[in-house]
């Protein structure tokens, strides 16, 4: 099969038809055979019923998960992806937003021109400016951190992978927006990008608020830690500690020498009690030493990790 069109959907039942017939048109006037796998991540509305009949019009095309709760838009497209079983696999949202039409040229740029990936770039985008400007800081951000310097979009929903891309990364939590990172973490380094079309939303409403930039970034500073640091903790906590725990010392030595040559000297003196100096050093060395177990402690989890031996190997022979 040529190509596994996965479509994460939350409410967004009016749509579904009009992008099922889409779909089909566009993969048949190009001869390319393939599958739509939904899933259907806990709607409240018809939207199963409207899977369900499509598939009684094209049993062979259409899969359908059914979650029982609502998830995420991650969670979701991680099943769809164990289902896909095409050479390429597409990614597309629910609503209309992104258009079919860019299909066979994301199927042709990875069978073709040799990407793992290639994501859609909104060059153009019909979405409000509270959304369009936090977007911009966000990919800004994100091309800084992750090292992929070639993306406009991390978190355009088309994107088109080699199927053994997604058979590799494992999409969680609201990681759905940083999977350039994870595939490059997972040593998938040819990223394109393609610009695509796109458009207002006709049904329904955005699943996202405005806390989707809050979390974005929190999201983005974790995955930058588990790649730098995820198996070697003590790298990071144990070098902070150290810094903490060596400027607390050097501190106390100075206050403690400082008073002893005082006596000495016969210069009036204070107890070390009353030096802020001496509170500051303390306060280094005890966060210090804090910072240390917890690096002991991320050593401990990440031994017990079941992918911490777990790597990618490309060919073998
Ligand atoms: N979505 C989902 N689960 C959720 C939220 C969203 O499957 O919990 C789907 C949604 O139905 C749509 C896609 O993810 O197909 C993108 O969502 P939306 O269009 O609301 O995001 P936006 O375009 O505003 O970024
Ligand atoms: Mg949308």
């Amino acid at each position: 099969m040529d190509i596994s069109i996965v479509i994460p959907l939350y409410n967004e039942a009016e749509s579904l038809p009009e992008l099922f017939e889409w779909i089909e048109r566009v993969t048949k006037q190009h001869g390319l055979s393939h599958e739509i796998i939904f899933v259907n991540d806990g709607s409240t509305d018809n939207s199963w019923e409207v899977i369900c009949n499509l598939k009684k019009q094209a049993p062979e095309v259409v899969h359908g998960i059914k979650f029982r709760r609502n998830y995420g838009k991650s969670p979701a497209l991680f099943c769809g992806f164990e289902l896909a079983q095409g050479e390429v696999v597409i990614t597309m949202d629910a609503d209309l937003q992104d258009s079919p039409d860019e299909i066979p040229e994301l199927y042709r740029m990875i069978r073709e021109e040799g990407y793992d990936l290639v994501s859609g770039w909104k060059q153009k985008r019909y979405d409000p400016l509270s959304k369009t400007l936090p977007t911009k800081l966000f990919n800004a951000t994100a091309r800084r951190v992750s090292g992929i310097k070639n993306l406009h979009d991390f978190n355009c929903g088309l994107k088109a992978y080699r199927r053994e891309v997604v058979k590799n990364i494992e999409v969680y939590g609201e990681m759905h927006r940083y999977i350039p990172y994870l595939a490059k973490n997972a040593g998938f380094k040819r990223i394109g990008e393609k610009v695509v079309h796109h458009q207002a939303r006709k049904y329904g409403t955005t699943k996202f608020g405005l806390n989707r930039f809050v979390n974005g970034y929190l999201d983005l500073i974790s995955l930058w830690f588990l790649s730098t640091f995820g198996v070697k903790p003590m790298h990071f906590f144990g070098l902070l500690g150290s810094l903490m725990f060596i400027l607390g010392f050097i501190a106390v030595v100075i206050v403690g020498f400082g008073k002893l040559y005082s006596m000495h000297a016969g210069m009036p003196y204070r107890l070390v009690t009353e030096s802020p100096y001496f509170y500051l050093a303390l306060t280094s060395m005890i966060i210090g030493t804090q910072l240390f177990v917890a690096g002991f402690l991320g050593e401990l989890i990440s031994r017990n990790a079941p992918e911490r031996n777990r790597y990618q190997v490309e060919e073998k022979l």
